[in-house]
């Protein structure tokens, strides 16, 4: 018998996986532009929908809450674009998430990302099982961006074992422009698994929007 896979908040959205615009990053940390400056671009573009998925960790330098203030501003200027309010954590060394409850409470859409972690590939193996397990993840950011990094590969049994976890919690797979992640052979094997794919370019600027 299927088990029940959790419920997701990305699910309502699901027919702008490809379309909307996942991964986005603002003024309040590295990106360049403004809420506003986004979301005017992305309705010019006719991008149905844009999530602003900020860095995050559970300490933060700036008030989240401000972001999301901005967000409704908008949501009541361009009320022909989706616009959802996100965060991007990093994966830490036990696989649960550098975000605080506050900011998960606040979040339609989390990503997952693994940003610095030790170089052990067990070690990311097992938190990134973990991760997938949250109920509150939604997308894997950049996924493998961390092996390239340092050179490991996992074999094929792992990254179906791997993508066959993410499918069963429903947790979205990115297709990261940036970075031009995952690897073909993941696509393949996560279209097998049934798993779900997501645009999310890992915008920095109004410029790298499409
Ligand atoms: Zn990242
Ligand atoms: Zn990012």
């Amino acid at each position: 018998m299927a088990s029940i896979s959790p419920y997701k908040n990305w699910k309502k959205y699901e027919k702008y996986l490809i379309s909307g615009q996942w991964h986005v990053h603002t003024n309040y940390v590295d990106g360049e532009n403004t809420v506003d400056e986004y979301c005017k671009r992305t309705v010019k573009l006719r991008i149905p929908l844009i999530a602003f998925t900020e860095h995050v960790r559970k300490k933060l330098t700036y008030r989240y809450h401000d972001l999301v203030g901005e967000i409704l501003t908008a949501r009541e200027d361009y009320p022909e674009l989706i616009i959802l309010t996100g965060c991007e954590a990093k994966v830490l060394e036990d696989g649960s998430l550098d975000v605080s409850e506050d900011v998960l409470r606040q979040s339609e859409i989390v990503l997952m990302a693994f940003h610095s972690f030790p170089a052990d590939k067990d070690k990311y193996v097992e938190a990134l099982k973990t991760a997938l397990s949250n109920p509150k993840v939604d997308i894997w950011a950049h996924p493998g961006l961390f092996l390239r990094n340092k050179n490991f590969s996992l074999r094929d049994e792992e990254v179906e074992d791997i993508l066959e976890k993410a499918s069963r919690e429903n947790v979205l797979i990115e297709f990261n422009e940036k970075y031009q992640l995952p690897v073909r052979s993941w696509v393949e094997i996560g279209k097998k698994k049934g798993i779900k794919f997501v645009r999310g370019s890992d915008v920095h600027k109004i410029r790298d929007l499409k």
